[in-house]
């Protein structure tokens, strides 16, 4: 496989991961990343000189792909796993405990959701209403707020689910798919009339001690795209930063990319191309000769957010808190309802304590603002954003010290919106670049935005253009009598 040369279009986590797989394969590789630096969503930088991440801070550990890779690149004895599972809501004016028993937030044990006071007696109330009610008709898709708020009532839905898929998609509740986003309660509420009874058959299914479901690297996961790009050159591929690809178009044998400034491009010959970019370039670059999955992609829409991180001096907290942070329902955040803007609050020091081993003396916190449709929460200056961390902070932990740092980060349409339809969209997708030879597609606007999802994305492509090259070599061994043929490239 030594003479093909493939091509990954994006160097974030799924790009570098499948042109790894493709490396390590003997594929020739190059990894074209448009940006100064590599790792998309993946970065960390240090804070008080504390190393915390600025993007995507953990990666799921109950599913193999994110492990795996560190596994494969021989860091296992690296991963570090959460100081505490226990997280928080701040609801009707409180903070108070997640209530055990749910699964992204529908419940399945009623007295848990009682004590922990999260729901007004009316929303408690309500929820019962689920074991008795008829069944809740559901054809196609339909969104996360329809379904759920038609068997456990709306107040689930503001204060428990929404927030919960908030800290993923940055979403509304309205909009997002009950399928594609939560395809396990999905798939166990089409066998059954109550959605409690779903939720509890997945309790019950799940084992008791599954292991921590979170694990990162010691000084931040935005260090994970760095030790991949290294194996990727250690396997003989180059990774290129600076790199924007501007133009993607099939040839009789292969694929040309059109690279960098308009007035001085750069030309590369490919044999097989992996798109590993969001939808909205995605859709640019597959438009001439994939017309079919550009329209889908460029339909997918993308919630902006914005991660203030602040580093406080450990004195700065009147009592240290002791869970990895609290989520804030919109109905609580929402500024022109009285609040601060801030959804979701990290205790970064207390989640990680290896951060905590590094300095004892700072505590830092990530606090995410912004979901979709609030851009203009994010249209305020850096300062303004940092003053609404700091609010949130005074508010909940009674924290009035400045800090001794602070540092906004802001993701611009960061997050796709897996919208109601999106699995039959991402299929129609798939279709088109099927019928295409020597294309793949890899990342997160597909069939999950975690880690781990994107890790399997990019191994899925992997093997598609792998398939590609095999066949493809097969052919051209068969018209040399056997021996391979030097691809063009660059
Ligand atoms: C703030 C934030 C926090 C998150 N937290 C978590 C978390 O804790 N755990 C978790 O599992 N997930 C988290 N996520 C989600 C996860 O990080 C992302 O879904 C995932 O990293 C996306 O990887 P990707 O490779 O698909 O895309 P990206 O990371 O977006 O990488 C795509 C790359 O393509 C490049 N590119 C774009 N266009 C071109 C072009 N034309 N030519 C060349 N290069 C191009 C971009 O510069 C970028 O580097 C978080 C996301 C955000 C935004």
């Amino acid at each position: 496989m030594t003479t093909s040369h493939a091509v990954v279009v994006g160097g974030g986590i799924a790009g570098l991961a499948a042109a790894r797989t493709l490396a390590r394969d003997g594929v020739r590789v190059t990894v074209l990343e448009g940006s100064p630096r590599i790792g998309g969503k993946l970065h960390v930088s240090e804070i008080a000189g504390v190393p915390v991440d600025e993007g995507a801070e953990s990666m799921l550990a109950r599913r193999p792909e994110g492990l795996d890779l560190v596994r494969g690149l021989g860091r296992a004895a690296d991963l570090v796993n959460p100081g505490t599972a226990s997280s928080a809501i701040l609801s009707r004016g409180a903070l108070r405990r997640l209530p055990s028993g749910q699964v992204m937030g529908v419940p399945s044990d009623l007295r848990a959701l009682a004590a922990a006071g999260v729901l007004s007696p009316a929303g408690l109330a309500r929820v019962p209403l689920d074991l008795v009610l008829p069944e809740t008709p559901r054809g196609g898709d339909v969104s996360v707020a329809a379904y759920i708020g038609a068997r456990v009532g709306r107040e689930v839905v503001d204060r428990l689910v929404e927030p919960l898929l908030g800290g993923v998609y940055a979403g509304r509740a309205e909009l997002l798919s009950f399928e594609a986003t939560l395809p396990a309660v999905a798939a166990a509420a089409r066998g059954q009339r109550s959605l409690i009874s779903a939720v509890q058959g997945i309790r019950k299914a799940a084992p008791a001690d599954a292991g921590p479901v979170f694990a990162t690297l010691p000084d931040g996961l935005g260090t994970l795209p760095h030790l991949v790009a290294a194996d990727i050159t250690a396997a003989g591929g180059t990774v290129r930063t600076g790199a924007t690809v501007r133009e993607l178009r099939r040839r009789e044998d292969g694929w040309r990319l059109t690279v960098g400034p308009t007035r001085d491009p750069e030309y590369l010959d490919a044999d097989a191309v992996v798109v590993a970019v969001p939808a909205a370039p995605a859709s640019r670059l597959l438009e001439p000769d994939v017309p079919a999955a550009a329209r889908e992609l460029a339909a997918i829409e993308y919630a902006s957010m914005a991660i203030v991180t602040l580093a406080y001096r450990t004195t700065a907290f009147p009592r240290l808190p002791k869970g990895s942070g609290y989520l804030v329902p919109a109905v609580e955040s929402d500024p022109g309802r009285g609040g601060r803007g801030v959804k979701a609050v990290t205790f970064s020091s207390v989640k990680w304590p290896h951060l905590r081993d590094r300095d004892p003396g700072v505590i830092a916190v990530r606090c995410s603002i912004g979901r979709l449709g609030e851009e203009r929460t994010l249209q305020r200056p850096d300062e303004e954003l940092a003053a609404s961390a700091m609010a949130e902070l005074a508010a909940t932990c009674g924290v009035t010290e400045l800090p001794v740092e602070s540092r906004v980060t802001r993701w611009g349409g960061g997050l796709p919106q897996y919208n109601v339809g999106h699995a039959d969209r991402v299929a129609r997708v798939r279709a088109a670049v099927a019928g295409t030879p020597g294309l793949a597609v890899a990342g997160a606007a597909y069939d999950g935005l975690g880690i781990p999802a994107c890790i399997a994305s990019a191994r899925a492509a992997a093997t598609r253009v792998l398939d590609h090259l095999r066949s493809r070599e097969g052919v051209e061994h068969g018209r040399s009598g056997g021996q391979a043929e030097g691809t063009r490239t660059q």
